[in-house]
């Protein structure tokens, strides 16, 4: 039997309209032109929406992205990060938005935030899509949250299970 598609979770006018109250929230606390560093892959959809709606609002970020990628749940040990690509921008002395997709354990948002700080980045901002706050086992916050979610695998938004699901435009929920 084929897989069951996502079943929608959040649609796309809840989610342009959460990205507006975002950029709203976020703009006030940014310089003109801060670093935003999205992490690869999943955050590449909510990186290139938030830039836009904060450039409406006359923040002119400058863009990169760090490609890392936990192993928490199936493969390896859990809270193991990979760095597979790392950013180009300089950070010393900058002002830094990092978004990520979903805040699940909190490992990925952690490592992270602690590598950018040894690299000097003199004020850092955090803002993530989901958050499953009953799934933390790092005490760690992001300062701007899209939608907190009840636990699920959510796919879609640049999200995927296995690659797949990433072009959706929705953030849906794949059965168990
Ligand atoms: P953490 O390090 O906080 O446990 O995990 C964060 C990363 O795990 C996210 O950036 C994301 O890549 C992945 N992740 C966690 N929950 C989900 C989920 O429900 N769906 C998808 N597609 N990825 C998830
Ligand atoms: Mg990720």
């Amino acid at each position: 039997m084929p897989p069951s598609p996502p079943t929608v979770l959040l649609n796309q006018r809840q989610i342009a309209q959460r990205i507006e109250e975002m950029a709203q929230e976020l703009a006030p606390q940014l310089t003109e032109e801060p670093v935003v560093v999205g992490l690869l892959k999943g955050a590449f959809v909510f990186t290139a929406d938030l830039v836009r709606a904060l450039s409406a609002l006359g923040v002119k970020p400058l863009v990169d992205f760090l490609w890392v990628a936990s192993y928490g749940q199936a493969t390896t040990s859990p809270g193991v990060l990979q760095w597979h690509m790392e950013g180009h921008q300089p950070l010393q002395g900058r002002q830094v938005l990092l978004l990520d997709d979903i805040l699940d354990s909190g490992n990925t948002l952690k490592r992270v935030t602690d590598s950018l700080k040894e690299k000097g980045v003199s004020h850092l901002l955090t803002a993530v899509m989901l958050d499953k706050p009953s799934r933390r086992s790092v005490p760690i916050q992001a300062d701007c949250v899209g939608f907190c979610i009840p636990d699920g695998f959510v796919v879609g938004y640049g999200m995927d299970h296995g690659e797949r699901h990433r072009q959706l435009p929705f953030i849906g929920l794949l059965e168990p």
